[in-house]
């Protein structure tokens, strides 16, 4: 847990790869906001234990940065009689069509009970939550990484919870979403000019994670770019890459799945439209040797 303001708290699974996503705990007089809640039953119950322990009291509100199931299979472990569960307009949508697919793509990991439960309120661009002395804003960034995108934004405090918009020294993620529509958000983001920033996953950082994923994304756009004009594959442009610096980061095989969204979107793909995702998790496999995905919930 790191306190990066007054009554504001980050709640980090390191290292923050696959399935290993952060929380958001913001305590205000009135109400206790959480911002996602883990992957596998205990892991949402230990967050569920250091929410209780901040803020003992009764009046929950629980936003889902977007549908992806390390960020809601806990959600049945907060809801109760005094819990609202948010998401934006386009998340129960989603969450029907997910279930808990995901699961079966890393089915040795303790998943524990978990349930999909439906939000009960949504949002479609912007609302404000009033906690008791702290203000959150919720506000639809466009699609980037998911349709149903929703960052949670502390004005007086400047701090970000940026949901997958940023990844914290792993691969961004867009091929779910829109890697321009990314671009537009962070932009749209660093207006707000936050001094903290939380990703969906790893370390906490500052604006300089929304910079690095531009960096990211735009080198991205250019590989797909070139890998378009010679006529490659989203894969085969990823196999020739030079990664550079980003080849440090965890879950790189990402590039994969981005590229895939690149070459859509350069062909007049429409953002967010759906890209079958069993079959670019294979090529991803393959662009890591054949060594699988590294769920680490
Ligand atoms: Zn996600």
């Amino acid at each position: 847990m790191v306190t990066v303001a007054d009554g504001v708290h980050a709640y980090v699974q390191e290292p923050g790869g696959w399935c290993v996503s952060n929380a958001g705990i913001v305590v205000g007089t009135d109400t206790v906001l959480v911002v996602d809640t883990a992957a596998t039953e205990k892991r949402a119950l230990a967050l569920r234990d250091a929410v209780d322990a901040l803020a003992p009291g009764p009046r929950r509100i629980v936003v889902s940065t977007h549908h992806h199931g390390d960020h809601t299979f806990g959600n049945h472990v907060f809801s109760g009689p005094h819990t609202l569960l948010v998401s934006h307009e386009a998340g129960p949508a989603e969450l029907v069509r997910k279930g808990t697919a995901l699961q079966s793509m890393w089915p040795h990991v303790e998943w524990g009970h978990t349930q999909v439960v439906l939000p009960t309120w949504t949002v479609r661009e912007r609302a404000t939550l009033h906690l008791g002395g702290i203000t959150a804003e919720l506000i639809h960034p466009g699609v980037a990484h998911t349709p149903d995108d929703l960052v949670v934004w502390l004005p007086e405090q400047r701090v970000l919870f940026a949901g997958d918009l940023v990844f914290s020294g792993a691969a961004p993620f867009v091929l779910m979403g829109s890697l321009a529509g990314s671009l537009a958000a962070l932009a749209r983001l660093r207006k707000l000019d936050p001094l903290v920033v939380v990703g969906g996953h790893g370390p906490v950082g500052g604006p300089g994670l929304l910079t690095f994923t531009e960096e990211y994304l735009r080198w991205v756009a250019a590989l797909a770019e070139k890998g378009l004009a010679d006529g490659l594959s989203p894969l085969e442009t990823a196999a020739r890459a030079d990664e550079g610096a980003f080849a440090a980061l965890l879950d790189r095989e990402r590039l994969v799945g981005n590229l895939h969204r690149a070459f859509h979107e350069a062909a007049g793909g429409a953002p967010g439209a759906r890209i079958e995702s069993a079959p670019v998790m294979r090529e991803m496999v393959a662009f890591n040797g054949g060594r699988p995905l590294r769920c680490l919930a």
